[in-house]
């Protein structure tokens, strides 16, 4: 076998054998060809594609390239989450502990956000204290104890697929189902879950923006899954408009504990209430601890109402030393300063908003990374206040920008202004759950 064998079979389309597409992973984070042929083997799956079987083996193989969580020792079922990402995405922070809360255990992995996406290990990291690394043993053993765990993806989780992201970030080859899939369930199957839920976005504010394009991937990412074992559903969810109020890290995370508390599933943002009762009723359902949908969606609101999910985030963040308040509204957490608030420049009806122009706002207020080494103010962030179909009335407040610095701030607020269309007509509101795929 040679690497150029491989690359002029699949530029003529043919279909690599699981060998060969170890061969290619293998020596790739070997070091045992050079990055122009692995960019070149990239451009090639990206105009030819890959089959199940293929898709399956580059899954296997970055997989094998790092470290697996055993978790056949617990009883309980294990069950995961993952979003494609978009605008406000907090819902992890309440699904595992709702999730443990409901007799499953959730381990997991997660990233750093990018662009106009957060990610969970940053809102985690607003809370003082929160340990986000420690070795696969003591993480496992807080699932255990506390129900839930959310940990940093350390180097050793398929570290392939770090390498390889690299390279497909300026290869123009990010966009490519097959290379997505992959790249996804290496890491998810690394955490070792017996089901996996993925929140599959749609819209402005999400990586894949057009619905045919998710369908193509929810269902490669199905398919995989249960090549390798997994209990696996889709939801697809809007992400035309922030989820919840709060973009940002500190922001977030308080209203994602505030949406906790026993009163908060009908205090809450009703999106986030809704979408975060979807997934874990899906991770109930499908990890076989309900017949049905709607006994699993009882059992989470049970388990919501009844103040015990609360208690076992209490207890999560403990574990992993983070120091919560629960008596103070902010949970003692840190937030920027200066509120400035964006008022509507005209009436009308929010009749839609570019979303990724939104999350990038974060950016203008050092919220948000545009490079991966970029530092991060956890304490800044956005209130955005109305949904779209809402009725606005001149002068009503759109949002609020959280700041250090009144200029940082300012270009925040125009930003979003910008991305905001105020229009003449009524428009309804949006469907939150788009479709869901078993
Ligand atoms: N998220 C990932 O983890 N990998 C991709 O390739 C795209 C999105």
């Amino acid at each position: 076998m040679n690497i150029l064998e491989i690359i002029e079979a699949k530029k003529v389309g043919r279909a690599l054998t699981e060998q060969e597409i170890g061969f290619v992973v293998d020596g790739f984070t070997g070091e045992a060809f050079a990055s122009y042929q692995m960019a070149a083997f990239l451009m090639a799956v990206w105009f030819r594609g890959m089959n199940e079987a293929e898709t399956a083996a580059l899954t296997g193989a970055m997989l094998r390239s790092g470290d697996e969580l055993d978790t056949s020792g617990f009883a309980e079922p294990t069950a995961d989450k993952h979003s494609t990402g978009g605008v406000g995405d907090k819902v992890s922070l309440l699904l595992a502990p709702l999730a443990a809360a409901c007799g499953l255990r959730v381990p997991m992995l997660s990233g750093r956000g990018l662009g106009h996406t957060g990610g969970t290990l940053d809102k985690l990291e607003s809370i003082p204290g929160y340990r986000i690394h420690m070795d696969n043993d003591e993480f496992l053993g807080i699932v255990a104890r506390a129900g839930c765990a959310i940990i940093g993806q350390s180097g050793s989780i398929a570290p392939a697929d770090g390498r390889i992201y690299a390279l497909r970030d300026v290869t123009g080859t990010v966009d490519c189902v097959p290379l997505i899939t992959a790249s996804i369930m290496s890491k998810k199957l690394a955490a070792g879950p017996g089901t996996i839920i993925i929140d599959l976005k749609t819209g402005s504010g999400a990586f894949m923006s057009d619905l045919a394009r998710a369908r193509e991937l929810a269902g490669a990412l199905v398919t995989v899954g249960r090549l390798y074992g997994r209990r696996m559903a889709v939801v697809f969810s809007d992400m035309d408009q922030p989820l919840g109020t709060a973009v940002g890290h500190a922001n977030e995370t308080i209203e994602a504990f505030a949406a906790l508390r026993p009163d908060g599933r009908r205090q809450g943002p009703a999106d986030l209430v809704a979408l975060t009762e979807e997934l874990v009723a899906e991770m109930v359902r499908v990890a076989g601890l309900a017949a049905d949908r709607a006994t699993a969606l009882a059992a989470v609101r049970a388990a919501w109402d009844s103040g015990r999910a609360f208690d076992v985030l209490l207890g999560w963040i403990k574990a992993q030393d983070g120091r919560l308040d629960p008596d103070r509204e902010d949970f003692g957490l840190e937030v920027a300063p200066l509120a400035l608030e964006l008022e509507a420049p005209g009436d009308g009806w929010l009749e839609s908003m570019d979303c990724r122009q939104v999350g990038l706002s974060l950016a203008d207020l050092g919220g948000a990374r545009r490079k991966v080494e970029d530092p991060l103010d956890l304490t800044a962030g956005i209130d955005f206040l109305p949904a779209i179909g809402d009725r606005i009335n001149r002068g009503d407040v759109l949002a609020r920008v959280y700041s250090h610095d009144r200029q940082r701030a300012a270009a925040c607020a125009g930003r979003i202004l910008d991305a905001v269309k105020i229009g003449a007509e009524a428009v309804p509101a949006r469907d939150l759950i788009i479709d869901r795929l078993e």
